[in-house]
């Protein structure tokens, strides 16, 4: 059953935001997702959902470069015309990013701005130039962290710029519900992709230790995020706005 309606999902040719265009897809949604470098499993994801019987594009954006944006939106707007027939899109989930595990005492301002700038920075001025193209009654998506909620060591500047997202959200809730656009969070607990080198699929001791500090017992996978992010997006959720929708299995209650 196919809606009409579109997303825009960064960092979907991997992990969450592959599982989140799958799943969008799977709801009638077409997509157009972004990768940065990996250009083949991004592709990969398009044959997939095109598959499954939706239209899907790939382009490539690095979420952290804001003097890119621009011409990234001049090619947006290309593909709207070229594959969907028509000028906006609908919903817009920002989910491309990058890890750091850095105590406090030893991150440098390199990693910091690192940090900021693929989690603060470039959803912040990637949504107001979306802005635009974002039909009334969209619908924005910001992934931020468990992080957010409780501390962890290691994980300062990362978790500090997922709280500055949830913040963000609150207020584009606020300025964007004059044109019926909801705004809200999806903050994942610890899930088993190839982020941070993909320690909490890959290391043992990482994975039993998370899994022993979560309610339901394990870790999480991309099949328990996607579908929530596309829950997001769907009329059921209309009224949904300004909330951060924790999705861990319940850690560190
Ligand atoms: P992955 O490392 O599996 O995938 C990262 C995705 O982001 C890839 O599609 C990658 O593209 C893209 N990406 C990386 N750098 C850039 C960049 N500079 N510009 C644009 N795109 C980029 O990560 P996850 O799927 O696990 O993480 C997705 C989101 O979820 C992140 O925001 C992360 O902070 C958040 N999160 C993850 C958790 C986890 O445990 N996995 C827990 C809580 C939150 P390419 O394939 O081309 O490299």
């Amino acid at each position: 059953m196919s809606t009409n309606k579109i997303a825009l999902v960064t960092g979907g040719s991997r992990g969450l935001g592959k599982n989140m265009a799958l799943s969008l897809a799977k709801k009638g949604i077409n997509v157009i997702l972004t990768y940065h470098s990996q250009q083949a499993e991004a592709e990969g994801v398009v044959a997939e959902i095109t598959a499954q019987g939706q239209q899907a594009v790939a382009l490539q954006l690095d979420a952290a470069n804001v003097q890119g944006f621009d011409a990234f939106f001049e090619q947006v707007k290309a593909a709207l015309r070229n594959t969907f027939d028509t000028d906006k899109f609908d919903f817009l989930i920002n989910n491309a990013g990058t890890a750091l595990y850095a105590l406090f005492a030893d991150t440098t301002e390199t990693q910091f701005d690192e940090m900021m700038n693929i989690h603060v920075k470039g959803p912040f001025f990637l949504t107001q130039k979306a802005l635009p193209l974002l039909n009334d009654e969209g619908r924005i998506i910001n992934i931020s962290s468990g992080l957010a909620r409780f501390a962890n060591p290691g994980s300062s500047a990362y978790a500090s710029m997922k709280g500055a997202i949830e913040v963000l959200t609150r207020y584009q809730a606020k300025e964007l519900g004059a044109r019926g656009i909801a705004a809200n969070v999806v903050a994942p607990g610890a899930i088993e992709t190839d982020f941070g080198g993909g320690r909490v699929r890959d290391n043992k001791e990482i994975n039993e230790h998370l899994a022993g500090v979560t309610a339901l017992g394990r870790v999480g996978l991309p099949d328990d995020i996607g579908g929530v992010v596309a829950f997001l997006c769907s009329e059921d959720a209309r009224w949904v706005n300004a909330q951060r929708l924790e999705a861990s299995g319940g850690m560190f209650l």
